[in-house]
């Protein structure tokens, strides 16, 4: 099969440049100028390690916060198991928390408008889908999506990855905090 640069520095980086139109060539490109001996092997190897010019990508973040009651209990636990496991934590008669909430989505930026994902759309999402169902709720009683799941705050942030993971496209979520107490807060990157 004969070269696409029709006899014109065959084999020659300059060649191949020409051959593709001043693009950096895609590795399917080089494999078939390959073949053709178009492109001597150290050549072909230097393209092919040539580094892609990237988008930068960037991580933004918003914080929100809601009120919320709890108690944390496993039903299958006896009381003096659920006394042993949970503590304070296990009050039957509930007990409330300030939570604070950080979205992190990650993603290209938009050349038009500079952002990544507009915060306050990101704000409005994680309100609409989130905080509006949780805040000054009961985790036991009052939130659907926590149905039947002890209420520990790792497996309230696991709840909020999946709500907010699809709402937050084509930016990609990569970290919820979720913040109990001043002293005590949970991370999830959706492992
Ligand atoms: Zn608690």
């Amino acid at each position: 099969m004969s070269c696409p640069s029709a006899g014109k520095a065959v084999g020659s980086g300059e060649g191949l440049i020409h051959s593709t139109g001043l693009q950096k060539p895609s590795s399917f490109q080089l494999d078939q100028l390959r073949r053709r001996r178009c492109v001597p092997a150290e050549l072909f190897f230097l393209l092919r390690s040539q580094p892609v010019a990237k988008m930068p990508r960037v991580t933004v973040t918003r914080r929100l916060r809601f009120n919320a009651a709890h108690r944390v209990f496993n039903p299958a636990f006896s009381d003096a198991q659920n006394e042993a496991t949970f503590g304070k934590c296990n009050n039957p008669n509930w007990h409330g928390h300030n939570y604070v909430l950080e979205v992190s989505v990650e993603g290209d930026i938009d050349e038009a408008t500079g952002y990544v994902l507009d915060l306050a759309r990101l704000r409005d999402i994680a309100e609409a889908r989130i905080i509006d169902k949780v805040d000054h709720k009961n985790f036991n009683l009052d939130v659907a999506f926590m149905k039947g799941i002890i209420p520990t705050a790792e497996n309230i942030v696991v709840q909020f990855w999946r709500i907010l993971e699809p709402a937050v496209a084509p930016a990609r979520l990569t970290k919820l905090v979720l913040r109990e107490t001043e002293n005590n807060y949970v991370e999830y990157t959706g492992n």
